[in-house]
């Protein structure tokens, strides 16, 4: 008999492997991945290239009139064995990565109307279950009846030093000051927003990775799971 399918939400600071371990979570059970940090870097994009961040400002207004304008969506990427983002259409995936991203993603997901509005399409992609999401507020306002969730997190400087080498080994010219400053900068504003801020749901599990091997969390994660499916 197949399992039953379930939504494990996955919550935690900035670069501590969400993705990596949301993503190896999904291929071994066959679940969807959704990577909500990604839609909230892609909504960025857009505003950075669209005129709604200038000389380093947010136009509030100017974003949430532009909301109705964005169409995100994901397609599988066979070659990555993960669903890339799309933003009206165009592949955005390589670019919602770079810092000038990171540094603006915080305040643009601190709009009330961009979360409103990601937040109804995440729910709609979980609505069959048999998904594994990562993000900020997934086992607190996306999913509260999650059944699993976790909460990852990690020292700050492994994390900036993990998130230095994949930029680095794409050829990005950064430097693991900066990286670290952007980690420690977006923890303190995801935790400190009004709407939605990033807090461990009562019921999560934490996760704290700093010193585990990819298998490692893998075996941590299969007990919690089969804990609960069986
Ligand atoms: O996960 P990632 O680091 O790519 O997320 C980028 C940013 O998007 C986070 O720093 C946070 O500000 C925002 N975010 C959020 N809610 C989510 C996912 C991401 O506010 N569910």
């Amino acid at each position: 008999m197949d399992k039953k399918k379930i939504i494990i939400a996955i919550d935690g600071h900035s670069s501590c492997g969400k993705s990596t371990f949301a993503k190896a979570i999904a291929a071994r059970l066959g679940y969807i991945f959704i990577d909500t940090g990604a839609m909230y870097r892609a909504v960025t994009l857009y505003a950075l290239e669209n005129g709604a961040i200038e000389m380093g400002i947010l136009d509030e207004q100017r974003i949430v009139a532009m909301l109705p304008e964005i169409d995100i969506n994901f397609r599988f990427n066979p070659q990555r064995g993960a669903s890339d983002i799309y933003v009206n259409g165009d592949l955005v995936e390589g670019k919602i990565r770079t810092i000038e991203v990171s540094n603006y993603v915080s305040q643009v997901s601190s709009v009330g109307a961009v979360r409103e509005k990601l937040v109804a399409l995440q729910q709609q992609m979980g609505l069959k279950r048999g998904v594994v999401m990562d993000g900020r507020d997934i086992g607190t306002v996306v999913f509260p009846d999650a059944e699993l969730k976790i909460y990852m997190t990690a020292d700050p400087m492994v994390r900036a030093e993990r998130r230095y080498k994949e930029l680095t080994a794409k050829g990005d010219s950064v430097t693991l000051e900066e990286i670290y400053e952007n980690v420690v900068s977006r923890d303190k504003a995801d935790m400190s927003r009004a709407i939605s801020p990033l807090r461990k749901a009562d019921d999560a599990i934490v996760l704290d990775n700093s010193h585990m091997s990819v298998e490692e969390q893998m075996e941590w994660f299969l007990a919690k799971y089969n804990a609960i499916v069986g």
